[in-house]
């Protein structure tokens, strides 16, 4: 999580960002990262950094194959691995083991944008 940090600081230093409200990452259901943890943590991570005091969201990526026998797509954790069309195990994993740093959300955009309409 401190990794994930530091790469969203230097992100937001590269392109000027001064203020962050939020971060979104995309994790894969499939992947060995919970969710309930990183939130836990998060605020640990982040304290000391640009991130101090934003919020940490968290979208979920279903874990999705694709059936080598019958090229159904299934969800693997609803059908426990097992094509439903045809009972086989022979797949090929398609999503679900992502941990992606989605969007950095800042206000600070949205308060320059009004301020120019104003003008
Ligand atoms: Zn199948």
């Amino acid at each position: 999580m401190i990794e994930v940090v530091s790469q969203v600081e230097s992100f937001a230093i590269e392109n000027n960002v001064m203020s962050m409200e939020a971060l979104v990452l995309q994790i894969g259901e499939l992947s060995s990262v919970v969710p309930d943890y990183l939130k836990k943590i998060y605020p640990m991570a982040a304290e000391g950094t640009m991130l101090e005091n934003t919020r940490l969201e968290i979208e979920i990526i279903p874990g999705n194959a694709r059936c080598k026998a019958c090229s159904q797509v299934y969800n693997l954790l609803q059908e426990n691995g097992k094509c439903p069309q045809c009972g086989s195990e022979q797949k090929e994993l398609l999503s679900g083991r992502e941990f992606f740093i989605k969007e950095i959300v800042c206000y600070d955009t949205d308060e320059i944008d009004n301020k120019n309409k104003g003008v």
